[in-house]
């Protein structure tokens, strides 16, 4: 439970948050190691005199303990403005590097991240060959399918380790060995997994991993890349010799090293946050699957201690968000409200929920502060409120008149 002050009236507002998935709050060990580098930590860590050279030497005792936690040397991690500028600086360089081998096929998943999805098409467009595996009903890349998916042209494997929607955790150790094996470059969206799961990069065989502060109680606006030694990092942002030259701009040191403090608590926390969470996670899962016509998304054993989502038949997503923030909740939808348009989510459209479906799905992306109390005031809020938008809607009509044949039991 949160104390958000009311912009408004200036009267604090209590909330519920359960987006972590899209954002979490800073931790006040992350908040206050950013206020103290800004205050203290001002100097560019490229200037040669003390206050310079004091920055410089903070930037690479943060960049030692980033690398420290996933089990990659300090060279081999990139600081950047977060989780999208990692990935399309993994996938530029995967493609950069097999261009100049004359290989042009990428093989990635269905329901990837838009940073890596978006960036795929855009390399199509630039001549490069996609195949997205699929995930199938349980949320899971199939080993199998993606050995026989590789090629002789194969370039990347780029395949995310946790799903952001409906938080479906992937075999990366097993797609690591693969690919190593084939010779292929390994890719992946590790944004929702870095401080939330263990990650070894060496024991995964993982080549290159993109992480994001904001998504394990740091700050907005950093992250970073790891890409394995030997890896020719192709730039996006060209200019000073920042980042051994693979990344220009001045170094956002307070971010970085707040990121760095935030990623050392939860790996310090993880044991017990995840299993805190959990036994929220499974009591919400059961609480939830009460409701008639209702159905988890993605399978329950290899899944984010902190995902829920579920498809609730005949009602509309965004209605669910509006009626439960008005109870305090803020959580998220299955459609792409993000992007403002209508249509359903790619991810839950990639495990088989048809459009109408889809649209009534909700995302709990629940926190380590989470208490059952407040678990059980969002099981009672989401069942008065399906139960409402359904009695009102032309759906749910016709499926309980039998015009329509219900597809969650
Ligand atoms: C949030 C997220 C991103 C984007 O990270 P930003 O730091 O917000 O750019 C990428 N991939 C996944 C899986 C995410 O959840």
């Amino acid at each position: 439970m949160y104390n958000i002050p009311d912009y408004k009236k200036g009267e604090p507002i209590m909330q519920i948050y359960a987006d972590n998935a899209a954002t979490t709050r800073m931790s006040e060990t992350a908040l206050a190691v950013m206020t103290e580098a800004l205050k203290i930590d001002f100097g560019n860590p490229s200037s040669l005199y003390t206050i310079g050279q004091k920055a410089k030497e903070k930037l690479e005792e943060a960049r030692a303990e980033v690398a420290k936690i996933i089990n990659a040397e300090p060279r081999e991690i990139l600081f950047t403005s977060g989780g999208s500028e990692a990935d399309n600086q993994a996938l530029l360089t995967g493609a950069m590097i097999g261009k100049k081998k004359g290989k042009k096929h990428i093989i990635s998943s269905a329901f990837e991240h838009h940073a890596i999805l978006h960036t795929l098409r855009k390399l199509e467009k630039n001549g490069f060959e996609v195949t997205l595996l699929p995930v199938h009903e349980n949320g899971i890349v199939r080993v199998d399918e993606l050995e026989a998916a590789i090629r002789e042209d194969t370039c990347l494997v780029t395949i995310m380790t946790a799903n952001n929607e409906i938080g479906t955790i992937q075999p990366i150790a097993e797609i690591g060995e693969i690919c190593k094996s084939r010779g292929v470059l390994f890719h992946t969206d590790a944004v929702q997994a870095v401080g939330h799961l263990p990650i070894d990069v060496k024991q995964q065989n993982i080549d290159m991993l993109s992480a994001s502060a904001h998504k394990f109680h740091g700050p907005k606006g950093v992250g970073f890349l790891y890409a394995r030694k030997g890896i020719l990092l192709s730039n996006l942002i060209e200019g000073g010799a920042q980042e051994r030259g693979k990344r220009a701009g001045t170094e956002n040191l307070p971010g970085i090293l707040s990121m760095t403090a935030a990623l050392q608590e939860a790996v310090a926390d993880m044991d017990k946050n995840n299993a805190h969470m959990k036994k929220v996670r499974d009591y919400l899962i059961e609480g939830l699957s009460e409701i008639p016509h209702s159905a988890l998304n993605g399978e329950k054993e290899h899944r984010l201690p902190g995902n829920v989502n579920f498809s609730f038949e005949g009602i509309e997503g965004e209605s669910i968000l509006i009626l439960l923030d008005m109870k305090g909740i803020s959580a998220s939808s299955g459609s792409a409200c993000t992007s403002g348009s209508l249509d359903p989510s790619h991810v839950l459209l990639s495990i088989g929920r048809i459009h109408d479906v889809a649209h009534g799905s909700l995302r709990l992306s629940i926190g380590e502060d989470i208490t059952i109390e407040e678990a059980d005031y969002i099981i009672e809020n989401v069942k008065e409120v399906v139960a409402h938008l359904r009695s009102f809607s032309p759906v749910w009509r016709d499926l309980t008149e039998g015009k329509k044949e219900f597809i969650l039991k």
